[in-house]
């Protein structure tokens, strides 16, 4: 068997943790499996090293984040390796670059352009266990680059499919997928299976669980894993293609995103080409938008309309200048940005055949008292932006609607 494991950074946290990594993989190679590891960097080190960064100027040069960003990996690495020889198992440690994984030249979210794993497979045929760095790649260039926040999920789902691994486990700190976050929702409950699509939509959503970019890869090359505890031996939840069983759930899981944030648009002139030219500009500064909310205008004399859209957070300051950088050109009279905002979701692929499903959220919402900002749907999902210092309870109540047991 050829496994690879993830870990990530609360399962690295300090050197006890990183044995006990050490002692779980041990204990898989004492099996007779060949085993890769990939490892994120120790929780806190990655946002801590932005923090620096920012401190120094707030929009840091990227090519620069990317070299500052992969020591954290390198820290993890390098550790993981000593752990596993102290216990008398052979390891090595690659970096991204070393383990061959290749990326565009887009700084701090680079995409995997390919994967070369010879020095990976000649390793374990040595009988090594191979220990790469998560998150990080370089371009054909040779210079590093990082696959953006969560970035190790990525690393391990990729080599899992260039390795044409038997299995894939993502260790983390939670048994595995749940309906809610149960830090918010205590009646939380652990999920034994679910399908990439939803899954997607609910890593997309804000359920930290993982980096969507690597779910939508594993569906891509069919990359069945496991996404369980490295604090225990619990089975964690099987993420693969839906089964016809799966649409018997109505509602899989309840997620919240506190990481966006809104950009409003007051008076943008309501004709052709407008949105095209916001939008463009905005997609050539590379950020993503998630929710957009577009009015019909009502001056039909002058018609002009609000546009409502949503950004990442971090990319907030980043798109509030491109935006402010169309003024002239676009002629909108002024632009709002709201950081205090929560994206809540429900998501389930049984939605499908089942009407009645926003209502009974809506409905919900308002028994609780809570107003609705922005509403959007998908086949298999319906969010709802809302204010910030609500969502958490907003998030029960619909836990509490859709996934209560008995
Ligand atoms: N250390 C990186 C981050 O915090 C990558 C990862 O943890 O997956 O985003
Ligand atoms: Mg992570």
């Amino acid at each position: 068997m050829l496994i690879v494991q993830k870990f990530g950074g609360t399962s690295l946290a300090n050197p006890e943790r990183i044995r006990n990594v050490a002692a779980r993989v041990a204990k898989y190679r004492a099996q007779g499996s060949q085993v890769v590891v990939v490892v994120s960097a120790m929780s806190g080190v990655t946002d801590n090293l932005i923090k620096m960064a920012k401190e120094l100027t707030p929009l840091p040069n990227e090519r620069e984040m990317d070299v500052l960003l992969a020591t954290g990996e390198q820290t993890t690495i390098a550790l993981t390796a000593i752990a596993l020889q102290s216990l008398d198992v052979p390891a090595v440690s690659l970096t991204g670059a070393q383990a061959g994984i290749v990326t565009d030249r887009v700084h701090t979210k680079a995409k995997i352009a390919n994967i070369t794993p010879r020095k990976v497979h000649a390793l374990l045929d040595e009988g090594k266990v191979v220990i790469v760095a998560g998150f990080q790649g370089q371009t054909s260039e040779g210079q590093i680059t990082t696959l953006g926040r969560g970035g190790s999920d990525l690393t391990a789902i990729a080599l899992a499919a260039a390795l044409k691994a038997d299995l894939c486990q993502i260790y983390t700190d939670v048994d595995g997928v749940y309906t809610a976050d149960p830090r918010v929702v205590p009646a939380a409950r652990k999920l034994a299976e679910i399908s990439y699509d939803e899954m997607l939509e609910l890593a997309g959503l804000g359920a930290k669980v993982m980096q969507s970019r690597s779910v939508e890869f594993a569906k891509k090359f069919g990359v069945v894993f496991e996404v369980r505890s490295s604090l225990n031996d619990n089975p964690g939840t099987i993420v693969k293609e839906e089964t016809r069983s799966m649409e018997d759930v109505v509602i899989r899981g309840v997620s919240l995103d506190k990481n966006q944030a809104k950009i409003t648009m007051v008076g943008v002139p309501d004709r052709p080409g407008v949105a095209a030219h916001i939008f463009k500009a905005i997609a050539d500064a590379n950020i993503n938008v998630d929710m957009i909310v577009q009015n019909v205008s009502h001056t039909p004399d002058a018609p002009a309309t609000d546009l409502s859209f949503t950004v990442d957070k971090p990319d907030l300051l980043k798109a509030t200048k491109v935006i402010d950088g169309l003024k002239s050109a676009v002629g909108f009279r002024e632009a709002l940005a709201d950081e205090k905002i929560g994206k809540l979701s429900i998501v389930g692929v049984g939605m499908r055949s089942q009407p009645g499903v926003a209502a009974k959220m809506f409905e919900t919402l308002a028994l609780a008292g809570i107003n609705i900002d922005m509403i959007s749907t998908s086949e298999i999902k319906i969010s709802v932006i809302l204010d910030v210092t609500r969502a958490e309870q907003a998030m029960r109540a619909v836990h509490d609607a859709f996934l209560r047991t008995a």
